[in-house]
């Protein structure tokens, strides 16, 4: 008889049979965690993805945004406080209307990372540590690290795309940060270690390379409006910073075709020729490498026009000889 895997107590659907094509795992259901440093970075980077995973898998898709700062630094006339306060009720309504949990990294004592200043805390990497773990996700999305040093960095960003990079291993070390968290050893039960993708980032300038395409034509008004719930920064602080090529859009219904030609511009610059509107995804070793297969089959909307899936199949080719595998 073949064991039955269950998720609280309820079976697995034949949906998840099929889609994990794993029998053995205790958690069936795909679970996809967003780390990125600010709110609306998930809006500009994944919230497509996402949503069309949604749409492939229904319930049997988990989607979680954690946001590593207060965003208090984001505006020009408002003090930090009244920013982060306002910052963090745009980024509910957003999860509210995506229907995506969200949840801000606080560090073990509570208190959220202050916007430009992660990099002083020694709590960073221990509290994304914990929310890697207690979450447990198949694949993690973060910001990129440029390769080039002439790129130009939001310091939040590469905070948090090293930080990432430098948990990676010890997500599945269960003593590694027990000084901050004493009961995170627990029972030393093994935790998965996700695949760790990296988004699109502007800050990367024309180093940006992608391996995998997705195409979110069909979600691109959705992912608009998730972006318009961050008012002040699309209506307030990105016009008056003026570094996103961005003009001031008069409601929600003016900023739907914004939004495509930010993507669209996105697309030029990346040099993808195949008609519709894009999100890309570079995979890294940070984590565990998958297979060429598990990634055709887990992402929804994949391109095989828009993506370098050759490229990335020779990567991961020889990242696994490089590991013995
Ligand atoms: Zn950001």
């Amino acid at each position: 008889m073949v064991a039955v895997a269950r998720t609280s107590g309820r079976p697995v659907s034949p949906v998840a049979w099929r889609h994990r094509g794993c029998y053995f795992r205790d958690q069936v259901r795909m679970k996809l965690l967003f780390v990125h440093a600010h709110f609306d970075d998930y809006e500009f980077t994944a919230a497509g993805t996402f949503e069309l995973w949604h749409r492939k898998l229904g319930e049997e898709v988990e989607r979680r945004v954690l946001v590593c700062t207060d965003g208090g630094a984001g505006h020009h006339r408002m003090n930090r406080e009244e920013t982060a306060q306002r910052r963090l009720r745009e980024q509910e309504a957003s999860a509210r209307l995506g229907n995506f949990d969200f949840r801000l990294l606080t560090d073990s004592k509570g208190v959220a990372f202050p916007e430009a200043r992660l990099a002083t805390s020694p709590d960073f990497l221990p509290s994304l540590w914990r929310e890697i773990r207690d979450f447990e996700p198949d694949y993690l999305f973060c910001p990129p690290i440029p390769g080039s040093t002439l790129a130009g960095v939001h310091v939040d960003h590469l905070n948090v795309a090293e930080a990432v990079r430098s948990v990676a291993y010890m997500i599945n070390v269960p003593h590694a940060f027990t000084l901050e968290y004493p009961d995170g050893g627990g029972d030393a039960r093994p935790v998965r270690t996700p695949v760790i993708l990296n988004t699109y980032d502007g800050y990367m300038a024309g180093e940006h390379g992608h391996d995998l395409a997705i195409e979110i034509t069909e979600v691109a008004d959705l992912v608009a409006d998730l972006a318009w719930c961050h008012t002040s920064q699309l209506t307030e602080w990105l016009p008056w910073v003026d570094r996103h090529n961005l003009s001031t859009p008069a409601n929600a219904a003016a900023w739907r075709p914004q939004f495509r030609d930010v993507v669209a511009r996105r697309k030029r610059a990346l040099r993808i020729e195949v008609q519709g509107l894009f999100e890309v995804f570079l995979v890294t070793a940070w984590g565990t490498v998958p297979r060429m297969e598990q990634l055709i089959r887990d992402f929804p909307a994949l391109s095989a026009g828009a993506s370098a899936l050759d490229r990335l199949a020779a990567r991961l080719d020889e990242w696994r000889a490089s590991s013995g595998e």
